[in-house]
């Protein structure tokens, strides 16, 4: 039987939310199945995000966190891990992985990640509209093997493992069953909000592995670029006056 995927995707009201969540809702009715879709939102469930989930083809949960937001920074943070303890908790085994609504996505990626055995990484290519330019980040691969990491400028040598939010998947087995892993069961995985923004990701994946011999290089050779995250927001749009978008617009 094919693996199953666990697609985790924090959500939040926007000119453009209800656009992004169709499009992702498109592309995951296009990978085969077994595929499970968790949507998380903040404070409660929209009835807009609830609509786009029940028409979609996906099997789907849509989950709330309601942990109070300490900081501005954590955006979809709390959301991620509101979906990590719910894996934990069903035992939903699975290949977990960050999607966020607002990236791009191609079918490859979700082919190669089903084949993940304990963790997977690989480049992603990151436009942004201030700065004008493709910023790759992720492995550099010699076949499967990591041997090294693109990186962008701001967090050069700082941080242990260079890999973006969307750059990575992993068995679900490590959350609740670690020792299958050689993980000490004692040492539970911290979660993503215990750390600075920027190392959520390095933090976590130290947790996950020891080093780059125990994760697998996508595809094979890392050549290719198989998701792109955009930062192409609309917050900065400027409305005619007296006009002000109160909430996302439906788009069908
Ligand atoms: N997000 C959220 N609440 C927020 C901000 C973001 O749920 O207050 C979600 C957003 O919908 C997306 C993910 O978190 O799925 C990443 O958000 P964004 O693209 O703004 O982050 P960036 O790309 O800048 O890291």
């Amino acid at each position: 039987p094919q693996k199953q995927l666990i697609v985790v995707t924090p959500t939040y009201n926007r000119a453009l939310q209800a656009f992004y969540l169709n499009r992702l809702a498109h592309t995951l009715s296009l990978v085969p199945p077994p595929l499970l879709w968790i949507v998380v939102e903040m404070n409660s469930a929209s009835t807009e995000t609830a609509e786009i989930l029940r028409k979609s083809s996906v099997m789907y949960r849509h989950l709330v966190c309601t942990k109070n937001l300490t900081n501005i920074k954590d955006r979809g943070v709390h959301q991620r891990n509101t979906a990590l303890e719910h894996i934990e908790h069903h035992r939903l085994d699975g290949i977990v992985y960050f999607a966020d609504d607002d990236n791009i996505y191609s079918l490859q990626l979700f082919e190669s990640i089903r084949e993940i055995r304990r963790f997977g990484t690989w480049p992603v290519s990151m436009l942004t509209q201030s700065k004008n330019k493709a910023i790759l980040e992720g492995p550099v691969c010699n076949g499967s093997q990591v041997i090294g990491w693109h990186t962008n400028e701001k967090s050069k040598k700082l941080r242990r493992f260079h890999v973006d939010m969307s750059g990575f998947a992993f068995n679900s087995t490590i959350l609740w069953n670690p020792k299958i892993w050689h993980r000490p069961v004692l040492d539970p995985i911290r979660q993503l909000d215990t750390v600075k923004e920027g190392f959520q990701e390095t933090t976590f994946i130290e947790q996950v592995v020891e080093d780059e011999s125990q994760m697998e290089g996508i595809p094979h050779g890392c050549g290719r670029v198989l998701n792109w995250h955009l930062h192409l927001e609309a917050h900065g749009l400027v409305h005619p006056r007296g006009w002000r978008l109160q909430k996302n617009l439906d788009v069908i």
